[in-house]
């Protein structure tokens, strides 16, 4: 949610069954906007990038989002717009290519961590750094969710998510209206009312919490709904994973991080899942 600077932008995997495909194709297509390098190229084979989003024969999913100028960001119209410049270039004379990057920690793909929304939490330092990292990795379960309303304490005992489970990737109708690809924020999003927070916390063995666009908490409930999430410092929300034609079932979620700066905000970590 919102823009404090206390959440970690992620790369998420998913390893799935064994598919028979290996690249773009019409059920695994290539992100909006992107170039699909599957297609075949003028460039020598050796010199073409290529950008899966499915590995392995079709046994991982990456379901981060790639950062990309017309992506949302929080409460915007306008998107991310440039984000990423070349300050050293070899074309201009430099020994390397760096990159250098401005974006908000909340961009894409990430987790919050329990100082986002307690500001006592944040003082003492309970920054992405403190996250359980054996919460961030293992089994998970991805389930579809009703898509009339939002994540309340009704919906949540619909779904009938055993005891024991302890990691849930929320698939709404945040995916179906493909919100993570539109520009412009979307106040409309699906998320969790406070009392579908309090009914997982109070009934539950979830630890993480993972949902497909910017927030857990629907925008009426904001704030109650982290608070309620947060609170315990144990349960990790997981916001804007790309969930796109992955099949509901079991999978092996895992996260290691990319750039930790130590900084008690915020971090670049990598995600993963795995039956
Ligand atoms: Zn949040």
């Amino acid at each position: 949610m919102s823009t404090t600077k206390t959440m970690i932008p992620l790369l998420l995997l998913l390893l799935l069954s064994p598919l028979s495909t290996t690249a773009s194709t019409a059920a695994y297509p290539t992100i909006p906007g992107t170039i699909d390098t599957s297609v075949s190229s003028s460039q020598p084979d050796n010199l073409i990038p290529i950008r899966n989003e499915i590995y392995g024969n079709g046994k991982i999913f990456d379901i981060s989002h790639r950062y990309i100028n017309d992506m949302p960001v929080w409460d915007s119209k306008d998107g991310l717009g440039k984000f990423l410049s070349l300050p050293a270039s070899m074309k201009n004379g430099s020994l390397a290519n760096n990159s250098e990057m401005k974006l908000p920690t909340h961009t894409g793909t990430h987790v919050d961590s329990p100082g986002h929304v307690f500001d006592h939490y944040f003082d003492s330092g309970f920054d992405v750094d403190t996250l359980d990292l054996e919460v961030l990795n293992g089994p998970a379960l991805l389930v579809d969710v009703p898509r009339h309303s939002n994540i309340t304490a009704e919906v949540m005992k619909s779904l009938h998510i055993p005891k024991g489970v302890r990691r849930v990737l929320f698939r709404t109708l945040n995916t179906d209206r493909r919100l993570m690809f539109k520009r412009e924020f979307d106040r409309s999003y699906v998320g969790f009312t406070k009392d579908g927070a309090k009914w997982l916390v109070d009934n539950t063995d979830i630890k993480l919490v993972g949902i497909d666009y910017l927030s857990v908490a629907a925008w009426s409930d904001l704030i109650p709904s982290h608070l309620v999430f947060l609170e315990g410092r144990e349960i990790i929300l997981v916001e804007a994973l790309k969930l796109d034609d992955i099949q509901p079932g079991v999978y092996s979620v895992h996260c290691r991080r990319g750039i930790s700066n130590k900084m008690r905000s915020h971090q670049m970590i990598t995600f993963s899942v795995s039956y």
